[in-house]
């Protein structure tokens, strides 16, 4: 893409963050840093370009969708995190998460179910340099046992129970923020932190979320 277009982009990448995100209260300076570097615009399908930088949810295909810019930097920023730790996403997407996450820590794991979705999203976040993130398909309601304890999790789409291999797979001091609630309806954003003395949890807010799936779906809507 040419040089000026990207900067086009880059102004636009400032404009949704000074006008939205910062306005909206996200006050942590890496977060910001974050949401300022990562080029949404790669993450968006092509039909969307122009509204990459547009603070709502856009679709990504197969009925999902890539959130919305201040929820990803709202969840992102509630998840705590310091450089150098592991943390785990639940729901790859357009792999735009991922990539915020990646500029913040060491260690990114983040767990797809469809599998066209899990593949270009690898195929993306590594075009773009980010080896820091580990990919694969799979039902994220199990977390990713290999690489646990995980210092955070997220989870971008919807369960109606908090997945208990995910508490599982939570280090002590851990972080976990999952939106809960019924599918199709309106979710309540929870920060969950597990502490010595046992799970803490406090409501960040009402959400709205793609539901969390059991298994692949035979004929994703597009
Ligand atoms: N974080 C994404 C947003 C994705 S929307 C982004 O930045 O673009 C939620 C995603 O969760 C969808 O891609 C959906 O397919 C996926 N998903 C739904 N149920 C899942 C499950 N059980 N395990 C893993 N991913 C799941």
């Amino acid at each position: 893409m040419a040089a000026e277009e990207e900067e086009t982009f880059a102004r636009m990448r400032q404009e949704m963050v000074d006008s939205t995100i910062r306005a909206r209260g996200v006050s942590d300076a890496a977060v910001l840093r974050a949401m300022e570097t990562v080029p949404r615009h790669r993450f968006v399908p092509e039909d969307y370009l122009g509204q990459a930088y547009a603070d709502h949810p856009l679709p990504i295909g197969y009925g999902q969708t890539i959130s919305q810019p201040y929820i990803v930097a709202l969840m992102t920023e509630s998840l705590d995190l310091e450089p150098g730790e592991r943390v785990l996403e639940i729901g790859t997407g357009s792999g735009y998460q991922a990539a915020v996450l990646a500029e913040l820590v060491d260690e990114v794991y983040s767990v797809e179910i469809i599998p066209e979705l899990a593949e270009s999203a690898a195929r993306r976040l590594r075009e773009l340099g980010y080896d820091n993130v580990r990919t694969k398909q799979g039902d994220g309601y199990y977390g990713w046992e290999e690489y646990a304890p995980f210092d955070a999790i997220i989870v971008t789409c919807a369960p109606d129970h908090v997945p208990q291999p995910l508490v599982n797979q939570l280090a002590e001091g851990g972080r976990l923020v999952v939106p809960i609630g019924p599918p199709g309806g309106y979710q309540t954003l929870w920060q969950y932190v597990r502490e010595a003395d046992g799970l803490k949890a406090y409501n960040l807010g009402g959400v709205r979320f793609v539901p969390l799936l059991r298994e692949v779906p035979e004929r994703p809507g597009e």
